[in-house]
């Protein structure tokens, strides 16, 4: 097919809702490591991973290697059968949890559904039905994910029963107006009332991203994650780590992004960068949650030897590579890059997130902070003409996301940071040149 037979059949024959970045979709030809070629031939640099799934680099030779080999000796068989690479995987994985509390896993083939499956099991394992969740959140595209989810433009269909909604540590948006440290984290002490007030005061559970993903990498203050398990175990509900974007080392140091909050969650999910881009979700529960759910339930591609394959492929080559250690020192040099922009651009209002997760928040004026939604755009546009791909994200449409394949180093930052920094300049330009009119 040609570009334009390309764009013409994704309009004609792909649900809208399938919404494409740009005003002219994108048409990715192929990839390899950090660079992606468009239909027309052009090479970007990759700093969105994907969408937080191509955590290895495209393509990666080990990865892809060991997936083709499994093609050829066992591509599908039901999860009724065992079979080695799910059980490789599941036993690696309770290695790694925090603590070594959560030793088991149930498969499936996406963040929605790994989510669906904690809830589920907090349901089960409690007796109740009552979620909290966050607001700013991301959950998923099911109906049930879409209730937890708390952004509007998410959320298509009715509310779903038995969900509230907390207010997130959003400390660029205070949601109380107070300033941390000073604060005395209000956010998080008022989970009490929350369920005081808005539940029957008997909770299945909180879920929660350690780093808010789609609502724009917010970060929390240290103390947050204590303060809120704290609370929800003490009225009998268990804590979901929605670790879609935030695990497998994306965050540096360590393998989950509630490790540096030095919580063990009950139930963590993940998905996105376990397979470097296969389909996979995954559920990993402490024993006792996990022996909760009783009854009949099978995800038919759950745990297929393919994907499970390319998982262990990704955890090996990230413990070979020690990429543990690269995104922590590479996105520590990205980070100080950023700031240095901040320090020449004043449409950067905030920089945040940790490892290789990384946002700047993009605001019209510093004082009001009103978000720069219009311009976002406009620095997407720039962006691909400066041949970088990076992400965008927010409640409001104003959060440039960042999130490169973690083997990069500090060379692709040094590049990404030159043509980052012309788009800024160029949206920059642009935003003055309408205001003047
Ligand atoms: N949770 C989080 C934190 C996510 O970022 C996403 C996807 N953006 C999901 C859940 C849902 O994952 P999926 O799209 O694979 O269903």
């Amino acid at each position: 097919m040609t570009k334009q037979e390309i764009l013409l059949a994704q309009k004609e024959f792909i649900f809208p809702a399938v919404f494409t970045y740009f005003k002219e979709p994108l048409v990715v030809s192929h990839a390899k490591d950090q660079y992606v070629w468009d239909a027309d031939g052009n090479q970007y640099l990759d700093f969105f991973g994907g969408i937080v799934t191509v955590g290895v680099g495209h393509c990666n030779d080990q990865v892809n290697a060991k997936v083709q080999a499994q093609m050829n000796k066992l591509g599908h068989i039901s999860p009724v059968f065992a079979n080695e690479p799910q059980a490789t995987l599941a036993k690696k994985l309770a290695s790694i949890t925090p603590s070594g509390a959560l030793t088991k896993s149930f498969f499936t083939s996406s963040g929605s559904e790994a989510n669906e499956t904690a809830i589920l099991a907090a349901r089960c394992f409690t007796g109740s039905t009552e979620i909290i969740a966050l607001r700013h959140s991301y959950h998923g595209r099911t109906q049930g994910t879409m209730g937890l989810t708390g952004q509007s433009q998410w959320k298509l269909g009715p509310p779903q029963a038995g969900i509230v909604h907390a207010v997130n540590a959003y400390c660029y948006r205070c949601p109380f107006g107070l300033e941390y440290p000073s604060c005395e984290l209000k956010c998080a002490q008022d989970m009490e009332q929350v369920i005081r007030s808005s539940t029957s005061g008997r909770v299945a559970g909180l879920i929660a991203e350690p780093i808010q993903g789609v609502g724009g990498f917010i970060t929390p203050p240290k103390e947050y994650f204590k303060i809120v398990t704290d609370i929800v175990h003490k009225y009998g509900g268990v804590f979901i780590a929605d670790e879609v974007q935030t695990a497998w080392g994306r965050t540096g140091s360590k393998w989950f992004g509630i490790e540096h909050w030095d919580v063990v969650p009950d139930i963590i999910t993940s998905a996105k960068g376990l397979a470097n881009g296969m389909p996979i979700g995954v559920t990993i529960a402490r024993p006792e949650v996990a022996n909760a759910v009783k009854g009949l339930t099978i995800s038919t591609f759950g745990g297929n030897p393919i994907a499970t394959t390319a998982a262990n492929a990704v955890l090996d080559y990230i413990e070979e590579q020690n990429i543990l250690r690269n995104t922590e020192e590479v996105g520590a040099y990205l980070m100080n890059g950023l700031l240095d922009l901040k320090d020449k651009h004043q449409i950067i209002g905030d920089v945040r997130g940790k490892g290789l997760l990384l946002a700047l928040e993009l605001v019209e004026d510093r004082r009001s902070k009103a978000p720069a939604t219009n311009a976002t755009l406009q620095l997407m546009e720039s962006a691909r003409e400066n041949r970088v791909m990076i992400g965008r994200g927010g409640l409001y449409g104003n959060v440039i996301r960042l999130s490169p394949p973690m083997n990069i180093g500090r060379g692709d930052v040094d590049e990404f940071l030159l043509r980052l920094g012309a788009s800024l300049t160029a949206c920059e330009a642009a935003m003055f040149a309408t205001s003047a009119v």
